[in-house]
């Protein structure tokens, strides 16, 4: 054959095959966002599906942080620079790696005497990447105190003392923000009950102990909760993920790591740092959100938006839209008089949709005020916040 007829026709089969198949990509896209609602246009990016997003507070930003996981430089199976990629990915802000300073499994085929190496490499592989890396250990010892997490420090190396008492005030001498590990791990606490023995007592009178885990990997504890709320400490969720979090929280089918939201100035580790300190923080895990109700109420608000759509013709029905962005299904109870004409008192808003209500108000009225029991949020052990919208209707 001419090969001048060749080369084209080659090169045309190519192109042809080539477009087919992106096609066929962006059709599979389309199909796939059809019923997907896009978070507001200051927000993030949403081209990878498995992004979590939670909108920002009015001069305070929402940072989403994960402060306890670990790398084969203790006891985890991945390499630094996994930890790295899987929050980027997962569109986490910020990370600490936190190894065992104490417990070093791996250490004959991995030898590391520095105990900063897991950090400075996860914090190299960050550099091109909007990812804020913290520097962390996990103080690793028998109940009391148990295991715990100093983060923001400046050199593991000397934290790593005999005495646990120690320990703590060698992090806290270097402005570490420290915070107790699942207070409720069978394998210290066989009831599963957290609680305090008194020498957490004497850390946090000393200044030396200054958050709890109330989320660690995939259990929740109501007693942890109860002592954050009774010492006044910070309310933190982490993954403390050894393996693949991809694995672990089944992540390609929807799921997703438990994070601590920190309402910061900036996105900055100084201010998060200081948020930390000031205890403005809300655990996202599963699809509860649990904190304080000075940030739990606007976060929840801000996440759960209503839209006004109007009246239908003829009728005293008001058409609302709850704009749910964020990957988190709701569950709502009306606290209200109002019935709804297609929804009971207690309904779900799924993740990433759009749901409509139609509330009957008898009368067509000019505003509108709605108040939701947010059975997703914890304030408390069995306690939910209960929120307002108060709505504008245009006639
Ligand atoms: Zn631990
Ligand atoms: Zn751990």
């Amino acid at each position: 054959m001419n090969s001048k007829f060749t080369i084209p026709l080659y090169t045309l089969l190519v192109l042809l095959f080539i477009l087919s198949d992106q096609q066929l990509l962006i059709a599979q896209g389309h199909h796939h966002h059809s019923s997907i609602v896009k978070p507001p246009a200051h927000g993030h990016n949403h081209s990878v599906e498995q992004k979590i997003y939670f909108p920002d507070l009015p001069n305070t930003k929402t940072i989403s942080c994960d402060f306890h996981m670990h790398t084969v430089f203790s006891d985890g199976s991945v390499w630094p620079d996994i930890r790295v990629s899987e929050a980027v990915r997962e569109g986490i802000d910020c990370i600490s790696t936190t190894e065992h300073l104490e417990y070093q499994p791996h250490s004959k085929d991995i030898p590391h005497p520095d105990r900063n190496r897991a950090y400075e490499l996860a914090r190299a592989s960050a550099r091109n990447t909007n990812l804020i890396v913290i520097a962390g250990s996990e103080i690793t010892r028998q109940m009391p105190p148990g295991h715990s997490n100093a983060i923001f420090i400046n050199d593991a190396n000397p934290i790593l003392t005999e005495d646990p008492m120690d320990a703590f005030e060698e992090a806290a001498r270097q402005g570490a923000f420290i915070f107790t590990n699942h207070p409720q791990w069978t394998a210290q606490r066989k009831d599963g009950i957290a609680s305090y023995d008194p020498m957490h007592l004497e850390l946090i009178e000393k200044n030396m102990l200054h958050g709890i885990e109330i989320v660690n990997e995939h259990s929740y504890s109501d007693e942890a909760l109860q002592l954050a709320l009774d010492y006044n400490l910070t309310l933190v969720g982490t993954s403390d993920v050894h393996g693949l979090t991809d694995w672990m929280y089944d992540i390609p089918h929807g799921g997703h790591r438990p994070v601590t939201l920190v309402f910061a100035k900036e996105r900055d580790p100084k201010t998060i740092r200081e948020a930390l300190f000031n205890r403005q923080t809300v655990v996202w895990f599963n699809n509860l959100f649990i904190g304080r109700q000075k940030w739990l109420t606007p976060i929840l608000k801000a996440s759960l938006p209503i839209r006004v759509i109007g009246y239908q013709t003829d009728t005293q029905i008001l058409e609302l839209e709850l704009v749910n962005a964020t990957h988190s299904r709701f569950t709502l109870r009306n606290t209200t008089d109002y019935t709804f004409h297609e929804d009971a008192s207690v309904f779900i808003v799924e993740p990433q949709s759009t749901k409509t209500l139609l509330v009957k108000t008898l009368q067509r009225v000019d505003t509108v005020k709605l108040k939701f029991e947010f059975l997703n949020g914890i304030l408390a052990p069995n306690k939910h916040p209960v929120i307002d919208y108060t709505l504008a209707v245009e006639k």
